[in-house]
């Protein structure tokens, strides 16, 4: 398997890129569209196709790079069928099974932050890692205040679905904005602070006082999602 996690400063994204070592297919994750022209240059140097680019879903702090790599490429572009995206190749829906080469990214449903967030599941070997989206962020989690988010579905995601993973499941976030570059299941349910809660109504009068500002380019980066980034 070839794996690198790649950073976006503006935004503090983090984008994934998942390749076949036999077959040199490839999946991006969370692309970002000024970031476009690095990506198709590493997939060249590295000698691979990109046969999917996947969100994990509307993002409303950047825009996505999906549209313009299926032009470049003519991958395929995916997102949660929540999202009622028009443009995307294929509308993903909990427990779907995306394979790039001979790897499989699982994908589990997880509204919360939105209602259309999906984790990418993806076992290896004796590796398993998920790709959290902005559910699950080093130490903290996504907010759930705008774009149909819900703290007691995202309550539900974090606790029925992305900690019964494996302990030593690695965690990759979508973002993080202090340098974390990878956790896993079990440090998480030990340290991240917004774990710690009791029941679901202490986990959404913890979410409901979080008092925080909209991302700069909401008003731009949702509806160019829609659109693929365009
Ligand atoms: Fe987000």
């Amino acid at each position: 398997m070839i794996f690198r996690q790649l950073f976006e400063r503006e935004s503090s994204t983090y984008t994934y890129l998942v390749a076949c070592t036999e077959t040199r297919s490839a999946a991006l994750i969370d692309t970002v569209k000024s970031e476009v022209v690095k990506y198709l240059q590493l997939l060249t140097e590295l000698d691979l196709q990109l046969v999917y680019v996947l969100d994990t879903h509307t993002h409303a702090d950047h825009i996505t790079g999906a549209g313009e790599l299926r032009d470049a490429t003519d991958c395929k572009t995916l997102l949660g069928q929540e999202a009622g995206s028009a443009c995307v190749s294929q509308a993903l829906h909990d427990g779907d099974q995306i394979p790039v080469g001979n790897l499989i990214l699982k994908a589990i449903y997880t509204p919360g932050h939105t209602d259309d967030s999906y984790c990418y599941v993806l076992e290896h070997r004796n590796q398993i890692c998920v790709f959290t989206g902005d559910t699950l962020l080093i130490r903290g989690t996504g907010r759930t205040d705008f774009q149909n988010g819900s703290a007691v579905d995202q309550y539900h995601s974090l606790f029925s679905k992305l900690l019964t993973l494996p302990d030593h499941t690695l965690v990759y976030p979508a973002h993080d904005y202090k340098g974390w570059q990878l956790s896993t299941i079990a440090e998480e349910k030990a340290h991240n602070p917004r774990l710690q809660v009791p029941n679901v109504d202490a986990y959404v009068e913890l979410m409901g006082n979080l008092d925080l500002p909209n991302p700069t380019l909401m008003d731009v980066a949702v509806p160019a999602n829609r659109a693929c980034g365009k």
